[in-house]
Formats: C-alpha cells, sequence, structure tokens
C-alpha cells in the first residue's frame, strides 16, 4: 500500500465548559502552513508532530467531511473499499465527528454527510446504472461483536471465513437502503443500542468499537455486458483510548479497558506495518481489524482521524493520542 492510501488528521476540538471553568489553558498549537502541532509542556522542549493535516476549532463538520471523506466516499462508489475511524480519548468529539449532533443539520457528522454524499451520486447517475445499497452495523465490546440493528443485538456473532466471502460475521443483518431517511432510520436504532457504561470521566462513555458499514453495489452494461462494482465503506467509532489509571477502573471494567487497549493496538500495528509495506500484516490479532481486514490494505483508502482536547488538563492523553496517529503515519 502507498503512504498515500492511509492519511492521519488530527482534529482539536475547542475548550469545554468544564475545562473553562477550571482556568485550563489551551496548549495546543498549529501550523496550518507546515501541517505541524506543537503541545506545550513546560517541562519538555517536544519537537512538532507532523499529520496529513490538522483542523482546529474554526473548522466545521462540511469542511471535515469535504476535506477527509469525500474523496474516499469517491473511491467507494468506484468499486473500492475505504475505511474512516474516529481515535481519540472520550470526550474529545469522536462521535461528533463520525455522526454530530441528531436533529442539527449543521452539525451533522460523516456518517450521515456520507449518506447524503452517497444518494445525491445516486439520484445524479441517470438510468444507464443501477445501484444496491446495503448496510450493517456492529459494535465490538469486550471482542465481543454484536449487530446493533437485528432483532436480538445482545446475541454474540461470530468471525468466520469462507473461500468466496474473506472474512465475515455470520448472520450479521445486511438492510437494503433506498432513500437518505431509510439509512437514517437505521443507524439511529443502532446508535441507541450501543453498549454505554459509566466511568469517572464521562458519564456515559463509550466502551465500544461501532462500525457503520456501507456496501454499494453498481451494475452497468458496457458493450452488452454486466459490469458489476462493489465498494464498501466503514465508518468507525472507536472506542475511548484513555489509560485507565483515569477513568479509575476496576474490575469487570478494567477488564474491558484491558480489551480495548488491545484491539486499539492492534489496530496501531496493522497500520503501521501497511504504511511500512511490511510481509505480514497482523489483522488477526483483534476482532476489529479482522473483521476490517479486506477494508485496509491493499488498494484500500484508510484515514484516521485522532480527535483531543486542547486542555493542559489533557496533556497526557494527548500526547498519547498524538503518538498513536504519529505512528501511523
Ligand atoms: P467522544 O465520542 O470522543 O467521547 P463526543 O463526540 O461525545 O466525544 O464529544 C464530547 C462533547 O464535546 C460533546 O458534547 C460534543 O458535542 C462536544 N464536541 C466534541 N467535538 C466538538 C467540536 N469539534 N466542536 C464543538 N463541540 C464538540
Ligand atoms: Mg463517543
Amino acid at each position: 500500500m502507498s503512504q498515500e492510501s492511509v492519511k492521519v488528521v488530527i482534529r482539536v476540538r475547542p475548550l469545554n465548559s468544564s475545562e473553562i471553568s477550571r482556568k485550563n489553558s489551551n496548549i495546543i498549537e498549529v501550523d496550518k502552513e507546515l501541517n505541524q502541532l506543537s503541545i506545550l509542556d513546560p517541562k519538555l522542549i517536544s519537537k512538532p508532530f507532523a499529520f496529513d493535516a490538522i483542523y482546529d476549532e474554526t473548522y466545521t463538520q462540511q469542511q471535515i467531511y469535504d476535506e477527509t471523506a469525500f474523496p474516499l466516499v469517491e473511491s467507494v462508489l468506484k468499486g473500492y473499499n475505504g475505511t474512516i475511524f474516529a481515535y481519540g480519548q472520550t470526550g474529545c468529539g469522536k462521535t461528533f465527528t463520525m455522526v454530530g449532533v441528531p436533529g442539527n443539520e449543521q452539525l451533522q457528522g460523516i456518517i450521515p454527510n456520507s449518506f447524503s454524499h452517497i444518494f445525491g451520486c445516486i439520484a445524479e447517475s441517470g438510468s444507464s446504472k443501477c445501484f444496491l445499497v446495503r448496510c450493517s452495523y456492529t459494535e465490538i465490546y469486550n471482542e465481543e461483536i454484536r449487530d446493533l440493528i437485528s432483532n436480538d443485538t445482545n446475541l454474540k456473532l461470530e468471525l468466520k471465513e469462507s473461500a468466496d466471502k474473506g472474512i465475515y460475521v455470520k448472520n450479521l443483518s445486511m438492510h437494503p437502503v433506498k432513500s437518505v431517511q431509510d439509512i437514517e432510520k437505521l443507524m439511529e436504532y443502532g446508535n441507541k443500542h450501543r453498549i454505554t457504561k459509566e466511568t469517572n470521566m464521562n458519564e456515559r462513555s463509550s466502551r465500544s468499537h461501532a462500525i457503520f458499514t456501507i456496501n454499494v453495489e453498481t451494475s452497468e452494461e458496457v458493450d452488452g455486458r454486466t459490469l458489476v462494482k462493489a465498494g464498501k465503506l466503514n465508518l468507525v467509532d472507536l472506542a475511548g483510548s484513555e489509560r485507565q489509571k483515569k477513568t479509575g477502573a476496576e474490575g469487570e471494567r478494567l477488564k474491558e479497558g484491558i480489551k480495548i487497549n488491545l484491539s486499539l493496538h492492534a489496530l496501531g500495528n496493522v497500520i503501521t506495518s501497511l504504511v511500512d509495506g511490511s510481509s505480514h500484516i497482523p489483522y488477526r490479532d483483534s476482532k476489529l481489524t479482522m473483521l476490517l481486514q479486506d477494508s485496509l490494505g491493499g488498494n484500500t483508502k484508510t484515514v484516521m482521524i485522532a480527535v483531543i482536547s486542547p486542555a493542559d488538563y489533557n496533556y497526557e492523553e494527548s500526547l498519547s493520542t498524538l503518538r498513536y496517529a504519529s505512528r501511523a503515519k
């Protein structure tokens, strides 16, 4: 895989009201020209981190979509696979970036924006092409896979492998959709079923990876033959990357934390090996990377959006996110 097929960008959210009331200072400095970001620390003079792009709080949801997701979705419509990840500490804007604020069109995130993009292209394409759009919504929690839009969202599903399908989730429901409204309804249904549990850090912090997948199949008559193209778009809202000390996790919660870190670690290793051009890509180290195997590497496109808080209070976590993201570069 060429380096251009993996993009790593940073999004810095604004200081939130509790950071402002705690009088936290903003420790992130962005050089937009050089696409470099520095994190200020009195004890350390750190080299600036370089990324494909850095988006500060002035960037709108639409700008983020146009710059990060648009080209990837275009390639999915041409029959390629692609994956967009939101990575970062809980409370830094992963769900805001992927889903946005429900009911607020200005603030809608990458997932709903991709719906309008895909169905807009289909509407414009004329009658010579036939489209079949299907979607699924899975959650990985504690290395267990669940279907967020099935009748029984508690059922654990298995990963299987076959010669023709590759690796797939057995019994995962696939839903044909014909309009933006159809697919929005499915997303909202699935969002309601995401497992969220309380930790000290964030009242309802997400402890799971959520993977919204849109399959787009196009068929077209070319010289009397039917040409079929199938592309797949995976939109992944990863679990919080925070370390467990800060969240005061014990028992079950700590076990979850270890498994979350395991799959985030495995994902980092897969992306690094792809970028380095390694002959062995360790897809099998986690459910997340196995499930996404056909959409990471080869001629697929990947975008990792790492989100951070600008507050000094989150220095350790932001540094860890920046290190993870720069390793994936
Ligand atoms: P995460 O999913 O990473 O835990 P959220 O997306 O839920 O974090 O964001 C936490 C809070 O911060 C939410 O209230 C969200 O609306 C707000 N927020 C996050 N990013 C931004 C941003 N770029 N601009 C404005 N508000 C944001
Ligand atoms: Mg979230």
